[in-house]
């Protein structure tokens, strides 16, 4: 159980001769922001996470997983569910502030709009007022639907394969369903990036009222402590509300649904105060009476939030699905073979007297190189292919069945024979065996 203190005007207990420097959680979170950026664009291009939805595939760490495929589909799944539910009760809204695509492009379309007025106000001093409004503003809308067609792009990107996106964009095509739904995500996206922005957390987004019943008296917060009467430390200066993206005031309360947990309110009250040589009043904690992330004396799981066996048993079950997940990635075959006998006739018998049983083959090759898979029969002597082209040839994504004999001489033959198919496919070096038995008359 966590220790509850009340908070003293100096919360870090420092003397003001030890203040640590402010705390810079404007740059981190602008470096994470880019870094997030690139890892945006990277990932439908280089097949680390996209769904393909006209393929029906699902590419995930460069590999190309069937809809199918259950087991790795259920452990993905699973993993960032729980990766975002623990990310949430340890860490808040860490997610909101430093990783979602709609902050970091609010903001960037901000930044981007309150440049734009500044360079034209100091380069067209001449003008009139609402001139360079005006021209401000058609410059700024240009620039955003620019970017609104390469974020569309790139959003569209993890649902259908690029090249075929980018040829379906250079024709202009609204028609088919791709091209449909990037001109109407590209749309959206200006939409929302020119007139929501941070709106768009407060009203549509349903992660920050999710976060509502995820977050327990441990969850990293943004909290503010100060003392009363002689002791209030606060000297009103607002600089913590003027630099919030989200418009709070944190001083209210650290459970205000708009506060994104982004600590730039942290660092703007660090600087105000070390000016006074007094230590912020703003803090990242452990629940609103916890202890501050950067307190020196708590041990290093404490640090990272591991403070009760809830969240230990969070952790253990995240782990559960990362293993399952690296266990079915490990065990899967791009090459998949499956055979089975065709019962609808048991045997049939040709004009020497040979015997004949029917096997249907479906192979789906889930690699990226054309396969060449290779069948032979086991522990049936003289035994002969017929109707089965070997090596047969499956294109990678490629789907095939083949319906196939296997022939026998009848002479010496059990009425019930036990063999197995060996099917080998190049270039991957997988080869799978399939236990059959073989019918023949009494
Ligand atoms: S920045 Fe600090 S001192 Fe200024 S109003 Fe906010 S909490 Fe008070
Ligand atoms: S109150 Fe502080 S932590 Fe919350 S959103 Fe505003 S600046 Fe970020």
């Amino acid at each position: 159980m966590a220790q509850i203190t009340t908070a003293p005007a100096c919360p870090r207990g420092e003397s003001a001769s030890l203040l640590p420097p402010p705390r810079r959680y404007h740059q981190l979170r602008k470096t994470v922001h880019l870094l997030c950026f690139l890892i945006f664009v990277a990932l439908p291009f280089f097949d680390v996470m996209r769904f393909d939805i006209p393929k029906q595939r699902f590419y995930f760490a460069g590999q190309q997983l069937w809809i199918n495929e259950f087991g790795i589909l259920f452990f993905t799944l699973m993993f960032l569910l729980f990766a975002i539910a623990a990310a949430s009760m340890l860490y808040g809204r860490v997610y909101c502030g430093y990783l979602c695509p709609q902050m970091i492009f609010g903001e960037a379309a901000t930044a981007l709009e309150k440049r734009t007025r500044k360079w034209i106000n100091k380069h067209f001093i001449d003008w009139s007022a609402k001139t360079r409004k005006v021209v401000a503003s058609a410059i700024f809308y240009a620039l955003l639907a620019v970017a609104s067609v390469f974020l569309a792009f790139v959003f569209i990107s993890f649902f259908v394969e690029p090249r075929d996106l980018l040829r379906r964009l250079l024709s202009l095509d609204i028609v088919t369903a791709g091209g449909f739904a990037g001109a109407v995500t590209t749309l959206l996206t200006f939409l929302d990036f020119a007139f929501l922005r941070q709106k768009f957390c407060t009203t549509v987004c349903p992660y920050g009222y999710l976060q509502g019943m995820l977050v327990d008296r441990h969850t990293l917060l943004v909290t503010y402590r100060d003392g009363e009467g002689k002791n209030k430390a606060c000297i009103e200066c607002k600089k913590c509300v003027r630099v919030c993206h989200m418009g709070v005031d944190i001083r209210k309360s650290p459970y205000q649904i708009e506060c994104i947990h982004c600590g730039e309110c942290i660092e703007a009250c660090d600087e105000v105060m070390a000016r006074l040589k007094k230590p912020g009043l703003i803090h990242y904690s452990w629940g609103e009476h916890g202890e501050s992330l950067h307190e020196k004396t708590q041990s290093w799981p404490r640090r990272l939030g591991l403070r009760d066996s809830k969240r230990v048993i969070v952790l253990l079950v995240l782990a559960f699905y990362a293993s399952g997940l690296a266990i079915a990635l490990s065990m899967r075959h791009a090459v998949q073979v499956r055979i089975s006998p065709d019962r609808g006739v048991l045997f049939t018998q040709g004009p020497r007297g040979e015997i004949r049983n029917q096997f249907r083959l479906s192979v789906d090759n889930r690699g990226r190189q054309d396969a060449e898979l290779l069948l032979t029969v086991e522990g049936l002597p003289q035994a002969r292919l017929v109707g089965f082209a070997s090596p047969l040839r499956v294109k990678a994504g490629e789907s095939r069945l083949v319906h196939f004999q296997v022939e026998v001489e009848s002479a010496g033959l059990a009425e019930v024979s036990r063999f197995q198919f060996r099917a080998e496919a190049q270039p991957y070096q997988t080869v799978s065996k399939h236990a059959m038995t073989f019918l023949a008359p009494q």
